[in-house]
């Protein structure tokens, strides 16, 4: 009997691995099925977070799996096993209420983070926050564009923190939660409960905490729960898509408050380290595309993380509908053409010299003091270009520019956006100038 209902549970597998491998993860290998009785089929998990993510990501297609292997409708039972050395009481943390579930994703773990040049200092203070919480960096403030893994060490701090102590009240949310928590509170007149939840915990993480911007009351709640927290030397760590004083709208004594622990950047990976990604993403969902797969992704997606994840799924479920098999042929049908030339390092000067070119200026008319439209809006064009095309900082791109202070750049960058979205001619041009740089 144990025999049949391995077997079931080994198909049950490999169909969800075929049909739905963005989904599939390695560990999923060491779910043990328990028995099969009155269409209820449970399965043993070892791991509380790999049992959520189960319930909320796969439930349906395990469910359809099995149905398809058993001709029976079937629904899922998991069990979570290995609680000898965790009492129930232990999961407070994780499940306090089904409604109000604290949900980590079981891949945001520091096994499975790449560190290179790119994020060494953030991955370092998340690593020291997590082992000394609220006496390291206090806040610790980790900022960079999209899909570059914010998100991910945030959620491995935490997750790193409730394993060593599972006493330890922590709470993540994302900024919007926090906001739309507070603004419930307000209406329903029932601000002690929300001071209570968010003041009286050990770890306060909020992720995209730009998302205050410009929400006064949200800021001014936001700066006492700062205060309460930091008093008692409880850990704060946020994140951002930008510095603190490059958001928006926020009010100068949060941007202090943001500043006075450590503030770090994450910049985009490198070629190697895309490739040291996807080999770990490929790994954790079974799979070994060849060498010259995983190199074609990686020359071809330079943008973040987040799409490179994205390719390989595209590769990885293309492949599905064949044999699974990857090859450097089926890489390139999911994809597209070669790897362009847009994919090349791009410097400042050759941006200079096709923005000085086209204007027919003067290098020291872009790094003087001239604020005349006639070099202003060049400049502008310049900075924009350093930004998007090339992975110097704000701060290194100002200096580039007569040692301008990153504000004056991120301002450029701004308002360039804008009148690429309103004007045209002004599209046309940076589309130029981008054709131009990328393809010579
Ligand atoms: P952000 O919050 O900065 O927008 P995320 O943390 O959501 O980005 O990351 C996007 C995806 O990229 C996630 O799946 C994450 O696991 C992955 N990722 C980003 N950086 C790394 C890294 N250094 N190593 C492994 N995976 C990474
Ligand atoms: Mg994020």
């Amino acid at each position: 009997m144990a025999d049949v209902l391995t077997d079931i549970w080994d198909k049950i597998l490999r169909q969800v691995q075929k049909h739905h491998s963005q989904c599939w993860r390695n560990w999923f290998e060491q779910i043990e099925p328990i028995g099969l009785e009155n269409g209820q089929l449970r399965v043993g998990v070892p791991d509380k977070s790999w049992l959520l993510y189960l319930k909320h990501h796969c439930n349906n297609y395990l469910k359809e799996a099995a149905q398809r292997i058993t001709g029976h409708l079937i629904t899922l039972d998991y069990v979570h096993t290995e609680q000898d050395t965790l009492s129930e009481s232990d999961f407070g943390q994780y499940e306090s209420d089904e409604s109000d579930l604290l949900y980590f994703n079981p891949d945001y773990t520091f096994k499975n983070f790449v560190v290179g040049p790119c994020n060494r200092l953030s991955h370092a203070a998340c690593i020291a926050v997590s082992e000394s919480p609220g006496r390291s960096y206090n806040p610790l403030f980790l900022h960079g564009s999209v899909g570059l893994g914010k998100t991910h060490l945030m959620q491995a701090t935490c997750q790193a923190l409730l394993k060593q102590s599972h006493q330890a009240q922590v709470l993540y949310m994302s900024c919007e939660t926090f906001v739309n928590d507070f603004i419930r509170a307000v209406e329903e007149g029932n601000l002690y409960d929300f001071r209570y939840k968010y003041r009286y915990v050990d770890v306060l993480a909020i992720d995209d905490i730009q998302f205050l911007s410009d929400r006064d009351r949200s800021q001014e709640e936001f700066f006492h729960t700062f205060n309460s927290l930091y008093q008692s030397q409880k850990q704060i760590i946020l994140s951002a898509d930008c510095s603190p004083s490059e958001i928006p709208k926020l009010e100068d004594r949060l941007v202090s408050r943001f500043n006075q622990g450590l503030v770090t950047r994450i910049d985009k990976p490198s070629y190697e380290m895309r490739m040291a990604i996807l080999h770990k993403k490929a790994a954790m969902r079974g799979i070994a595309p060849p060498e010259e797969s995983i190199s074609f992704i990686a020359k071809k997606i330079n943008s973040n993380t987040r799409e490179l994840e994205g390719a390989l799924t595209k590769v990885h479920g293309l492949a599905m509908l064949e044999d699974g098999t990857i090859t450097l042929e089926l890489t390139r049908q999911a994809l597209g053409e070669e790897p362009t030339p847009a994919h090349r390092m791009i410097t400042i000067t050759q941006i200079i010299d096709s923005v000085t070119d086209h204007f027919n200026i003067r290098l020291s008319d872009l790094q003087g003091r001239r604020r005349s439209r006639s070099i202003a809006f060049p400049r502008q064009i310049c900075m924009y270009l350093a930004r998007d095309l090339t992975s110097h900082s704000l701060e290194e791109i100002g200096g580039y520019f007569g040692g301008r202070d990153h504000t004056t750049v991120l301002h450029a960058y701004r308002n360039i956006d804008k009148l690429c979205d309103n004007d045209e001619s002004i599209r046309a041009l940076v589309d130029t100038l981008v054709t131009n740089l990328t393809q010579h």
